[in-house]
């Protein structure tokens, strides 16, 4: 029987079956233990020191008991907990994004995905490099910055020289204004050699779903293709990390295993990374799994609540503190808004996830991966945050500058993030007011931002930025960044 050890490179030794069955036990036995639950909770909280806020993040076994945990009071703390977390680390900003869709050929047989090999119906459809370019001078147009780029996994149709083709073609594109200023990628899990190409075609992060780490349910979830060696995809992202990618983003697939058991297995992932590379995941996405052309979620039996789902959300903000959390379109502006409060910092923004989706006129649905819950477009996502008191950021600052892995750990952890990530989601902002929002959407943003110059502690800093932020809207000086 394989031992735990998080230092192992082995899937079966980093995320143990037998400990994360332990640790569901014993946070099941301590889920009523208010004095434990009460340090964990201590323990969790973002302390002040001459530096800056500073947090210690907790054990996939603590951050399980307050998961377990079904007292409303406390279950209130936490929420309280990770929005201190998230305002002490990330402030009020919320960064935005947009899946590409390059190709939906694929020769997985994923139980979950319409793009599996044996859905005959669905269209298939790889972009072309002129269709590449179209896409992303709509997704330009609309003020996109940052793209996560989605393909099928096909050897034959989506090499990795295709991907890096797109990567290429993306960057070279800038229309008007606008520029794609930052490309994660969310393809499946491949060489270490391959992630090396990845890594010097200059991309963000590598972004790669677990789906489900219960080895038994993975291996039948995806019964056919590459994907099916839960081995290779478990051990994606240390291959990735070996490639040069210090910058990766971790997920599960929620409603297809307990989330119990996945929550302990993502935080058991988290920590493998630590303990290896030094640098935890950058971010980690919460997806659940949504009804999609031949796919019914209602099929998988562990859908979980929206209660659920925050508290999810919650307990990841409290024992990853530095880690961004990511919320896709998937879920509802009501879901969302409720993850906002717990300690998201990226949304996507007027998604499509049809391969082509973005130069059509309407929402085309035959190509598409999954439904989209929140179809409100960017301007309108955008005027939302603002309103609910988050500045939208589509600041790209941190890797162009270098400041990847435990270097972007570092900035977060120095308390420079309002003399440093602040003003560049100010001006990014002031970018996109300029360039793309609708006069309502600028005079609420104008209001904002003028509130929020006054919050960065530097004086020096702060004059650079106003300055910066006037050259924008007096010329086409464009990509100030701190
Ligand atoms: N083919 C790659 C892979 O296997 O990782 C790329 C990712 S795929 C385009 C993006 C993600 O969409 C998957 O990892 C999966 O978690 C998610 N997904 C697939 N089917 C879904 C569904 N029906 N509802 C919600 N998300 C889904």
């Amino acid at each position: 029987m394989a031992i735990y050890n998080p230092k192992s490179l082995k899937a079966e030794e980093f995320i143990n079956d037998q400990e994360i069955l332990e640790t569901l036990k014993y946070a099941e036995k301590n889920k009523n233990n208010v004095e434990l639950i009460d340090t964990i909770l201590e323990k969790a909280r973002p302390v002040q020191t001459k530096t800056g806020a500073k947090c210690q993040g907790l054990t996939h076994r603590e951050a399980s008991v307050l998961l377990a945990c079904e007292i409303p009071e406390k279950i209130e703390q936490m929420y309280k907990i990770a929005e201190e977390i998230k305002l002490a680390f990330y402030g009020n900003r919320i960064v935005l994004f947009a899946p590409l869709y390059l190709s939906n050929y694929c020769v997985n047989g994923c139980l979950y995905c319409p793009y599996h090999l044996k859905n005959k119906h669905i269209g298939r459809k790889k972009l072309t490099q002129e269709e590449v370019r179209q896409e992303v001078i709509a997704l330009q147009d609309m003020g996109h910055k940052r793209l996560a780029i989605e393909a099928g996994e096909d050897p034959v149709h989506n090499p990795i020289e295709y991907i890096l083709e797109c990567i290429q073609t993306i960057y070279g594109v800038n229309h008007k204004n606008g520029a794609i200023r930052r490309v994660n990628v969310n393809i499946a899990a491949t060489t270490v050699e391959n992630y090396r190409k990845l890594k010097e075609a200059g991309i963000g992060t590598y972004i790669l779903f677990q789906e489900t780490y219960h080895k038994k349910s993975y291996l039948e979830l995806h019964p056919t293709g590459p994907k099916h060696d839960y081995d290779y995809h478990t051990e994606a992202m240390d291959r990735a990390m070996e490639g040069g990618i210090d910058d990766v983003g971790l997920g599960v697939l929620f409603g297809l295993e307990m989330y119990k058991y996945e929550f302990a297995g993502l935080i058991m992932h988290a920590e493998h990374l630590e303990a290896v590379h030094g640098v935890g995941p950058h971010t980690i996405s919460v997806p659940r799994v949504k009804h999609a052309d031949d796919i019914d979620p209602t099929a998988f039996d562990n859908s979980i609540s929206d209660e659920i789902f925050t508290k999810i959300a919650a307990c990841i903000r409290l024992a990853v503190p530095y880690t961004g959390m990511i919320v896709s379109t998937r879920e509802s502006e009501e879901v969302r808004q409720k993850l906002l409060q717990v300690g998201v910092s990226q949304v996507s923004g007027a998604s499509r996830t049809s391969v082509g989706g973005y130069t059509e006129e309407d929402r085309p649905h035959d190509t598409e991966q999954f439904d989209v819950s929140d179809q409100r477009t960017l301007d309108e996502v955008v005027r939302w945050l603002m309103e609910s008191g988050h500045i939208p950021s589509f600041c790209t600052a941190c890797y162009r500058e270098g400041r990847t892995g435990d270097r972007f750990m570092s900035l977060c952890k120095s308390g420079q993030i309002l003399n440093c990530c602040h003003p560049n989601a100010l001006m990014t902002l002031t970018e996109y007011l300029e360039d793309y929002a609708s006069e309502q959407t600028k005079e609420i943003g104008y209001q904002m931002i003028e509130k929020e110059l006054q919050r960065i502690p530097n004086d020096k800093v702060r004059c650079i930025a106003k300055q910066n932020i006037e050259d924008i809207k007096n010329s086409n000086r464009r990509d100030f960044r701190f």
